[in-house]
């Protein structure tokens, strides 16, 4: 079995549920492999036993590493049962089973074997950034702390692993998350003319952002932005008048829309008895395809995947919302072993095939990136 089949099966079997996460663990395995590869490797703990990692391999001159990235933690099971153990990394033909094969640990083992590659050919013009990532999954809150931490270094490009069936994509959506809260006053179920309904209060202002839109003008490669409610909650019991209700609301940005303007719109919708707090605010990445780097990672990718790609964007986030600004916004490219539409779901797997694709891919995009 080839070196990333067998990294990647080693960490699905290495739980790194988020919450709560242990990202340490992961942090154990490929730390010191990085090392002897001839890696500086440091840890940056956000918490305990959650830290994220980066490994740099310097370059001779003054040209900006490469950073490749990955995150290092896994949604959680979910309710439904499983078919094979969810940590048992089985293969079954084509296919590697379990929590994390798609997003992302196959494709955080697919830049580990290929740094080492190019690591094995010496020092280049330019060096590597690795940058392996805590609790990417609740909001990129491991990123975050690197970047208010002055963790990383210069980076001139950015590759993240993160799954797109190895499909080099160039845009992302941003993200806002709001909690709406109302507050109102107890009293006993029976005698609610006592009390101050704080379900009554937000329910209107929920029921009000079904079907909205933000409008403006559709972003070519984006669409347009998108608002769902995620979370509801209020009251302690039944038979009492709640005094507070929330509700958690996911707003996916195209450029052009920001925090900002997200809160004051849904703000004019929910009224003032609502109060609205940011918890998570990302911007959204896109970088242009006419980029040489981009159209150099199209041109490495194109064999590996029998097509010519187009540039394309994707729905979700990735922990480049905030690597790529605190670099000075470099190009970025998201391209991954995994299949998007195994992320999150039950019975996630991934194609064995290509995690081999993928560090081909890499280990040529970052030997040309250092040109050895
Ligand atoms: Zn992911």
């Amino acid at each position: 079995m080839s070196d990333v089949v067998e990294l990647t099966r080693e960490l699905v079997r290495t739980e790194t549920i988020n919450p709560p996460g242990h990202e340490c663990r992961v942090a154990r395995i490929v730390g010191p492999r990085l090392e002897a590869a001839g890696f500086e490797v440091t840890k940056h703990p956000m918490a305990e036993g959650r830290d994220s990692l980066i490994a740099r391999l310097p370059g001779n001159g003054d040209r900006p590493a490469l950073c490749m990235t990955a995150h290092m933690d896994t949604v959680p099971l979910g309710r439904e049962e499983w078919e094979r153990d969810p940590l048992g990394a089985d293969i079954d033909g084509a296919r590697l089973y379990g929590r994390g094969s798609s997003d992302m640990k196959g494709g955080l083992a697919a830049i580990v074997v290929a740094a080492e590659r190019v690591a094995a050919l010496g020092h280049g013009e330019a060096g590597l950034e690795l940058v392996f990532c805590a609790a990417e999954e609740t909001g990129c809150e491991g990123a975050r702390a690197l970047v208010d931490a002055g963790a990383l270094g210069k980076a001139g490009a950015v590759l993240v692993a993160e799954p797109t069936s190895n499909y080099p994509c160039v845009a992302h959506k941003g993200v806002v998350w709001v909690e709406a809260s109302t507050t109102g006053r107890a009293s006993h179920g029976s005698m609610p003319h006592l009390g101050e309904n704080a379900v009554f209060k937000l329910a209107p202002a929920i029921a009000a952002l079904d079907g909205f839109s933000f409008g403006g003008p559709e972003h070519e490669l984006l669409g347009e932005s998108t608002l769902s409610v995620g979370t509801i909650a209020g009251g302690v019991n039944i038979n009492s008048v709640p005094d507070w209700a929330s509700a958690g609301i996911d707003v996916r940005t195209v450029p052009g829309l920001e925090g900002d303007e997200v809160l004051s719109r849904i703000g004019e919708l929910a009224g003032d008895r609502v109060r609205l707090e940011r918890i998570v605010d990302l911007p959204p990445v896109s970088t242009d395809p006419g980029d040489p780097w981009v159209a150099e990672v199209f041109e490495v990718m194109e064999p590996l995947i029998g097509e010519r790609p187009e540039p394309r964007g994707l729905a979700y986030f990735t922990d480049a919302a905030a690597l790529t600004p605190a670099y000075g916004t470099p190009p970025t490219v998201i391209c991954g072993p995994g299949d998007a539409d195994q992320a999150h779901q039950t019975n996630e797997s991934c194609s064995v095939p290509l995690l081999e694709v993928a560090a081909e891919g890499f280990f040529e995009i970052a030997r040309r990136w250092c040109r050895l």
